[in-house]
């Protein structure tokens, strides 16, 4: 792939125009570049800090082609568009990050083969064609079990967990005429995430190990610290797994730790993460910065400096509700709401990052309490 060289005021395109690619926009906008966003959504949030706005589905070729016009380079703010629509706008325009990977990694057996494939470790998993494929998972497999459609999942959408032969009914259902992902249900004892950035040159820089708790499946909070056990671990994991995916740009691998300690990659995201956000106020360069120099072709920071161990909450619509009010008593809390029209139940609407110092106790209880 060739070396564009980039000059301040080029535009840099964006497809998908939700949180991930307004901060991504700020990110290269500080930085002296313009931006582009294409988004179905006429009010979605990166609307609002974009030069260029094209009012399109994720897929339509003429409006990426419309974006294409815009930009000097393309990327994106999430997986789930259309791969091949991708590899035609790859082929007239400079998309660095390709369209390869996110053919992978949109499909959840695409994604686990190429994982295991390239010797990670994942969760005993097989791969589920129709309702008699899900008996053969249960013996194999033993239960629990999870069910994860193959396309399109998000914040837990899409699974359903086996814990009892009761439920094999709702399972068959599921897998009646659609193609899953069965998976052991691990007991688990933790989950984090390590995010990275890699540019077209190969250079690649790591961000700290985030501990990471969900609730109803989606990311509650992000904690990091200065030092992490399974840092090495973890690294050792997304080594192999870049010999064998193409990364340019910001990714990040999600594991499960289970009670015996032993470390799993769960899922991988080939574009900025939640599990991220924290980066913004707490590192010297967040993850939408490493984003647009990897895509730029720029060098990258030899190593992300961490000022302080941090903790990042996602702001659901209900949290904002119960929340919203005591933002004006909290200077301390680094309040980030992203723009979206609609309020809704479990809907991201925003993050709050505090910076602990060396009192990573006392915030995390506190904020636990309030969102009971
Ligand atoms: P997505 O984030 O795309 O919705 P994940 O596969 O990451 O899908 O699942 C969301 C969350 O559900 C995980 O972070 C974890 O808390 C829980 N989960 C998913 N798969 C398993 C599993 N095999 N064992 C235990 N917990 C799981
Ligand atoms: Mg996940």
């Amino acid at each position: 792939m060739t070396l564009n060289k980039f000059a301040l005021g080029d535009t840099i395109g964006i497809i998908g125009g939700g949180q991930l690619g307004k901060m991504m926009a700020q990110s290269a906008q500080r930085m002296g570049f313009k931006v582009a966003v294409l988004d179905p959504d006429e009010r979605c949030p990166a609307r609002f800090v974009a030069h260029h706005f094209v009012h399109a589905p994720y897929n339509d070729i003429a409006g990426l082609k419309t974006l294409s016009r815009y930009s000097d380079v393309i990327t994106y703010e999430f997986e789930n568009i259309n791969a091949e629509a991708l590899e035609v706008i790859a082929k007239e325009n400079h998309v660095p990050q390709g369209f390869e990977t996110v053919n992978i990694l949109q499909n959840r057996l695409s994604e686990k083969e190429a994982i295991a494939r390239s010797g990670a470790t994942v969760v005993p998993y097989k791969r589920i064609e129709g309702p008699a494929d899900v008996d053969d998972a249960v013996r194999e497999i033993g239960l629990p079990l999870v069910l994860k459609t193959v396309f399109g999942g998000y914040d837990g959408k899409g699974q359903l967990v086996v814990a009892e032969k009761a439920q094999l009914e709702e399972a068959y259902n599921m897998a009646d005429g659609t193609i899953l992902v069965a998976e052991k249900r691990i007991a688990l004892d933790r989950e984090i995430s390590i995010t990275a950035s890699r540019n077209l040159q190969g250079e690649v820089v790591y961000f700290p190990v985030q501990e990471n708790v969900h609730r109803n499946q989606i990311l509650f909070s992000t904690m990091v610290k200065h030092a992490h056990e399974y840092t090495e671990a973890a690294i050792a994991e997304v080594e192999k797994i870049i010999h064998k995916i193409h990364f340019v740009g910001t990714f990040t691998v999600e594991f499960f730790i289970d009670k015996e300690g032993k470390l799993y990659v769960n899922e991988i995201a080939p574009r900025p993460h939640n599990s991220g956000h924290y980066s913004i106020e707490a590192c010297d360069y967040s993850q939408f910065d490493t984003h647009i120099l990897s895509v730029l072709g720029y060098r990258l920071p030899k190593q992300i400096k961490l000022h302080s161990s941090a903790v990042m909450y996602n702001l659901l619509g209900q949290d904002l509700d119960l929340m919203e009010h005591l933002f004006p008593e909290h200077p301390e809390w680094h309040v980030h709401v992203y723009g979206k029209e609609a309020r809704k139940e479990n809907r991201k609407m925003g993050h709050i990052t505090l910076l602990l110092g060396d009192d990573t106790d006392t915030y995390y209880p506190i904020y636990k309490e309030l969102m009971k």
